[in-house]
């Protein structure tokens, strides 16, 4: 069955639409964080970052960044998340490639679920090993 975001895209269902091209749509979120919220997604229907081709991944950060600056003339917040879910574990409720763009105001009482924790020397040394080995 098409996502909910697929079903927007091929206008089955109604959505606050702001910023569209071949491959990237963007509209307001229907639960906004925050005044403003839009989320930015690439049309085809691919869940989340891992199964992007670079020029789709590229193409939505433009989007992003032009619908941010945006939101930035016309609200003019003091600062902006954009956040991008990946998983049922990472708080992905819509399978369909999506990036949130959040203004935000000083003293907002916006929730990020991000706690910071800490890293020993020894597990940040193993960990930097590891991720270069599989970046090389
Ligand atoms: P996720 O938790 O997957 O990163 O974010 C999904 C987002 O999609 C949520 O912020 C939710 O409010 C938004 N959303 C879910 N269904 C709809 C819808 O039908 N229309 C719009 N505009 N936003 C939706």
């Amino acid at each position: 069955m098409a996502s909910i975001f697929s079903r927007i895209v091929h206008g089955e269902i109604p959505a606050a639409k702001i910023y569209e091209d071949d491959l990237t749509l963007a509209f307001l979120d229907i639960n906004p964080a925050s005044h403003g919220h839009a989320l930015v997604i690439c049309k085809q229907e691919l869940a989340g970052l891992l199964d992007l081709p670079p020029e789709l991944v590229a193409a939505v950060a433009q989007t992003t960044q032009r619908v941010a600056r945006a939101i930035n003339t016309v609200l003019q917040p003091e600062g902006m998340n954009i956040v991008q879910n990946n998983g049922a574990a990472a708080g992905q409720t819509v399978f369909h490639y999506h990036v949130h763009i959040i203004p935000r105001w000083g003293g907002d009482d916006v929730l990020l679920p991000w706690r910071p924790g800490q890293l020993s020397a020894s597990e940040r040394d193993a960990l930097q090993a590891q991720l270069r080995a599989a970046l090389a």
